[in-house]
């Protein structure tokens, strides 16, 4: 049994990948071929938004859509500690400042009753707070009304960070189009994955969409050697977004799929384990299914005799970690991220687990 198996997957669309593959061999435009577009307008028409852009990675997607609001030093954004590093990472790349918000201890995604105190207790230091980027965590989308509420009231922008829920909705809308600007990740085990890095930023905001094409592409003006503004090399490569078509042409069923196994290990495991919590208004995308265990070790171990695969998203939330030293930040400030890390682990969870993994990963844990 694998953690994340895309052998399923590839065996049913084998042909097709090819043949897109194929295609871009033939017609060379290796760079911003006729498939990103293709894929941009897919994607788009997908999640609801009038724009999108393909890009290198999710992380470059962050960094991109934070280029195009003009972070740098002095300015304040707002965000989760228990995430992935990609999301803060970029802030600080920029020189601007990661203010961290603890987490909600059902959903992991950002405590929208911590926010508001964390921006009025940030006005009265030298930052100015710009903007907050909310993780969907594992899947599941943030609680957009709440936090949109907030960043309207103190002129913030809301950043997406949906590189874990594309696929997923929050009160019928379609996650990655949450956002004032929306971020997705093509990482391979992402619920929507190449074969390579890739990914796509998602928006309304024609200026702000403008920018972005701009900033993709060394900050290009009409042509590529008149430089208006400072960018980077962001794009996503032709082959990946003709892989990622011939994906997304099952995308939805998988999601579906995804659906069956969560309601399956949630059912046989709520007595065993913190089974996660998912919103009645939210459909979660399943990027990872984790609980939560006093004893992580214990099961953890057992897990590993069974040669059950397993994983810890994260061990080590981002404020304690050495990369953010200088932040000044120390063990205690953020309690409901510290506990959650003690005790999380991820099962092994695919749209394709078989019947029988299942049921020997839900033994493996219920068994005492
Ligand atoms: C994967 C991930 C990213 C970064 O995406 P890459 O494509 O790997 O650069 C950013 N944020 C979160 C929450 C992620 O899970």
């Amino acid at each position: 049994m694998q953690f994340i198996d895309l052998n399923a997957q590839q065996k049913r669309i084998r042909e097709k990948i090819e043949s897109n593959i194929k295609r871009v061999l033939d017609h060379k435009r290796f760079i911003l071929g006729p498939e990103v577009e293709e894929l941009e307008e897919k994607l788009a028409n997908y999640v609801g938004t009038k724009y999108s852009i393909g890009v290198a990675s999710g992380t470059d997607a962050l960094l991109m859509a934070l280029i195009s609001y003009g972070i740098g030093p002095g300015d304040a954004v707002f965000t989760i500690p228990f995430t992935f590093i990609a999301t803060a990472e970029v802030i600080r790349l920029l020189g601007a400042t990661p203010v961290f918000v603890d987490i909600d201890a059902h959903t992991f995604n950002i405590d929208s009753k911590k926010l508001e105190d964390k921006i009025i207790r940030t006005q009265s230091t030298d930052l100015i707070p710009k903007g907050i980027i909310p993780v969907d965590l594992f899947g599941q989308p943030a609680d957009y009304d709440e936090i949109k509420q907030i960043a309207q009231k103190y002129d913030l922008f809301v950043l997406e960070d949906g590189a874990q829920s594309f696929g997923a909705s929050y009160k019928s809308k379609k996650a990655c189009s949450l956002g004032d600007v929306s971020c997705t990740s093509f990482f391979p085990a992402k619920p929507l994955g190449a074969y390579g890095d890739g990914g796509m930023i998602f928006t309304d905001n024609i200026d702000i969409y403008e920018n972005l094409v701009s900033i993709r592409v060394h900050g290009k003006g009409s042509n590529k050697y008149e430089n208006k503004r400072i960018g980077v090399n962001g794009r996503i490569d032709t082959v990946q977004a003709a892989i990622l078509l011939a994906k997304f042409s099952i995308f939805d069923e998988e999601i579906n799929l995804r659906q069956g196994v969560a309601k399956k290990y949630s059912e046989k495991l709520k007595d065993s384990v913190n089974v996660p919590y998912v919103k009645d208004y939210n459909i979660s995308a399943w990027a990872q299914y984790s609980v939560l265990h006093p004893e992580r070790d214990k099961v953890l171990k057992k897990l590993k005799e069974k040669e059950i695969p397993s994983a810890i998203y994260y061990p080590k939330p981002l404020h304690l970690q050495e990369a953010f030293s200088s932040l000044g930040y120390k063990e205690g400030d953020f309690p409901v991220s510290e506990r959650v890390s003690e005790k999380i682990f991820s099962l092994p969870f695919h749209p394709y687990l078989k019947k029988e993994d299942q049921e020997r990963v839900i033994e493996a844990i219920v068994e005492d």
